[in-house]
């Protein structure tokens, strides 16, 4: 039988540097369904803000344009994959299920599934690695099947192992043929998901899949609305999108200096319009472009480059490393990877604020609150209202952009953590998980343990001065001034400190601290010290996360 082919879009909403998409065409299919099915898990396992849904929205309308194009489209069904699969391989007789694999475990459990809907259909599954520069499986099963915590155990792991050249971009796609639509529309479930989404999500604007409406048989990305929000919640200004990846991608890539000579510690977080960075996160995140292809490119120009370049783990490839680090950590770990109690490699500290759990272990949802006062002080880091401008305007940037320089995470998350408020890194990157346009459990859960010193880094003492580690950068407080317009007209001199101004200075400057802008929460240095006194006390207590088990075991 002449092969008929499911792709299935998940984590690469692009053409160019696809070896999924490019796999499926070698099959010389005569009929080819380009298909994105509306997975509660996919993206979906934590609350989305409207910034996210807008940027995936985007992508997809893109994507679905190209394929307009080429005579096809994205099939975009408002059904879980269990649900659609086993309906769309029978009425479409398709041969070959094909699409690129995820590593992250949610999504693994979901590929299991969906293998086994498949095999029962006698449909072949070709799944192939793109959305990480190696392959996740073969780096984990290097290091013992155990998670990578280091950067020199990704060295020694991936030793010998080849980064693929991405293949071109196809130029043409095969039609899809009949769709038998009205078989399909009464045969799938609509909008049940087949498992219960967390039911805090359901509260409030929080829900995922449950709020996708709009007409069943509509096979066009949903609207922002159909999602629950309003167009004007999401404020980033990032658009989604390949052309635009690649845009931004070239741009940097003409910057030969920049590029060749790129050292993260360097970059500095109060630059906005363009940041210091390449911002290019978000599209890498939904797959708008291709990580080989970011990675070639780079290493390509560094290779030409005459003068001295910078090396790992400051510059550009170091940096798609620490993704690789983060992702071969999630796998070793598994579905605990994004909490504290079961996650092998997390030290329990006893934070503020913890996730509670019941008797069998499972997370109770809604949470319980914790004491008032602790709930406010969290409240206060998320809205940007701590009275301290640097971390309020990084945060506020977080909520506006659905983006925050990497230097400016690492202050907003030691101050939560470690650094002052002593609250647990999973309400931290709850926050995060929410807000961030490239949101991924990996990287984020990675990065919220690292900066909370429970994984990956233990030198708890050292810390982020809230007024002395932004004025590093720049002492005009740029970032300050754009996102806390309260503050734009205070000194240089004040900007990070502004309730040291002179009431006639807080005057002229139009805001008065304590009234217009808050006053620091917390006296940063006693507070700093009472955290490190029981990071001390803690550490020596030398306990992980899967301790927690054992002790219910018992
Ligand atoms: P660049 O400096 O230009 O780096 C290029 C690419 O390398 C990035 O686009 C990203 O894909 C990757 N990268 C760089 N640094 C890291 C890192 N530390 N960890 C993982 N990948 C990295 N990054 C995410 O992609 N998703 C997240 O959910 C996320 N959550 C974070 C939470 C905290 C508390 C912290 C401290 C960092 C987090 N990061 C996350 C990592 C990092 O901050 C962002 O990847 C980076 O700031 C994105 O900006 P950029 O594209 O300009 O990065």
């Amino acid at each position: 039988m002449a092969p008929r082919v499911l792709h299935w879009f998940r984590t690469d909403l692009r053409l160019h540097d696809a070896p999924a998409l490019v796999k499926g065409l070698e099959l010389k299919p005569e009929a080819f369904f380009p298909v994105w099915a509306w997975d509660p898990y996919f993206n979906f396992d934590c609350p989305v803000g409207p910034n996210r849904y807008k940027f995936l929205l985007e992508s997809m309308k893109e994507l679905d344009g190209k394929l307009n194009k080429m005579g096809n489209k994205l099939h975009v069904f408002r059904a879980a994959p269990t649900d659609l699969f086993p309906v769309l391989l029978k009425q479409w007789k398709i041969t070959h299920l094909v699409y690129e694999r995820d590593p992250a475990p949610y999504a693994i459990e979901r590929d299991e599934s969906i293998k086994k809907i498949a095999q029962d259909a006698n449909v072949e599954v070709v799944d192939i690695v793109g959305h990480t520069l190696y392959d996740t499986d073969a780096v984990v099963e290097k290091h013992k099947g155990e998670p990578l915590t280091s950067a020199q155990a990704l060295k020694s792991a991936v030793k010998g192992m080849e980064i693929p050249r991405p293949p071109q971009a196809p130029k043409e796609v095969p039609k899809a043929d009949d769709l038998h639509l009205d078989a399909i529309k009464k045969e799938v479930k609509h909008f049940k998901p087949e498992h219960d989404v967390n039911e805090e999500h359901r509260k409030g604007k929080m829900t995922a899949y449950d709020s996708v409406t709009g007409p069943k048989d509509s096979l066009e990305p949903p609207t922002l609305a159909e999602l629950g929000y309003d167009e004007k919640e999401a404020t980033t200004s990032i658009p989604g999108g390949e052309d635009e990846a690649l845009r931004r991608l070239n741009n940097w890539m003409e910057d030969k200096d920049a590029t060749a000579t790129f050292r993260k510690p360097q970059t500095s977080p109060s630059e906005y319009d363009p940041p210091a960075t390449t911002q290019l996160s978000p599209y890498i995140k939904f797959g708008a472009l291709g990580v080989r292809e970011f990675y070639w490119r780079v290493n390509d120009v560094m290779d030409e480059y005459d003068g001295e370049t910078s090396s790992e783990p400051e510059n550009l490839p170091g940096q798609l490393m620490f993704r690789e680090m983060y992702f071969a950590a999630q796998l070793g770990v598994g579905k605990a990877y994004t909490q504290i109690r079961g996650n092998k490699i997390c030290r329990v500290i006893d934070w503020k604020l913890c996730n509670a759990y019941d008797e069998d272990g499972e997370q109770i949802i809604p949470r319980p609150k914790g004491p008032k006062e602790d709930e406010e002080m969290l409240e206060k880091w998320k809205h940007g209202n701590t009275g301290f401008p640097f971390l309020d305007a990084a945060m506020r940037q977080l909520k506006q952009e659905g983006w925050m320089h990497h230097l400016a995470r690492h202050c907003v998350a030691g101050f939560l953590t470690r650094g002052q408020l002593y609250i647990s890194w999973e309400r931290g990157a709850e926050v995060f998980d929410r807000y961030l346009v490239d949101r991924d459990p990996g990287s984020n859960a990675g990065n919220w343990m690292w900066l909370s010193c429970s994984c990956f880094f233990a030198q708890y003492f050292r810390n982020y001065g809230m007024t002395t580690f932004p004025a590093k950068y720049d002492k005009s407080g740029k970032l300050v001034r754009k996102y806390c317009p309260e503050l734009k007209d205070f000194p240089d001199k004040f900007i990070y400190k502004p309730w040291e101004a002179p009431e006639d200075v807080q005057k002229k400057a139009g805001c008065i601290i304590g009234k217009d802008y808050p006053e620091p929460m917390v006296d940063e240095k006693a507070a700093n010290k009472e955290c490190m006194g029981k990071m001390k006390e803690q550490y020596a207590k030398k306990q992980y996360g899967d301790s927690l088990l054992k002790r219910k075991a018992k």
